[in-house]
């Protein structure tokens, strides 16, 4: 599938993050800057960042020296609610409901779209800087 973030999956690398072992995926320093707090934001060190995305850990982005807690990023009450789509604010439950009102295609449609034309903002928005559409496959998948 062709989405605002293909192409860019040969430079992301693996960590397992500190608090929970899950294998993480890096992020771009981009990300950071738009997804943590102010005035952290202005503090970041440069370095190799990774997102861990468990919604029970509570390690938000790591480094090979520092680790920062979920609390810091802008989206954390989203991250808590499980969050689809953080382009065009979906969260899991919105799509939930759509999928057994038989209601979804138009959602998916519309983000399928989006990506399409450049139109979504996955790198600056989504807090693991990753294109949402697999997760919505994933969804998909688990409430058939
Ligand atoms: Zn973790």
């Amino acid at each position: 599938m062709s989405n605002c973030c293909s192409g860019k999956s040969s430079k992301i690398t693996h960590n397992d993050c500190p608090k929970c072992r899950t294998s993480c995926k890096s992020v771009e320093m981009k990300t950071l800057f738009h997804n943590l707090l102010f005035p952290d934001n202005l503090e970041l060190p440069l370095d190799n960042y990774y997102f861990c995305a468990s919604k029970t850990c509570n390690a938000g982005y790591f480094s090979q020296s520092i680790t920062i807690p979920k609390q810091k990023l802008k989206v954390f009450h989203e991250l808590q609610q499980g969050w689809l789509c953080y382009c065009f604010n979906i969260s899991e439950a919105d799509y939930k409901t759509a999928f057994e009102s038989k209601n979804f295609e138009p959602i998916k449609n519309f983000v399928v779209q989006k990506t399409k034309t450049g139109d979504c903002a996955c790198e600056i928005k989504n807090p693991s800087g990753q294109c949402c559409l697999a997760k919505f496959k994933q969804l998909e998948k688990h409430y058939d």
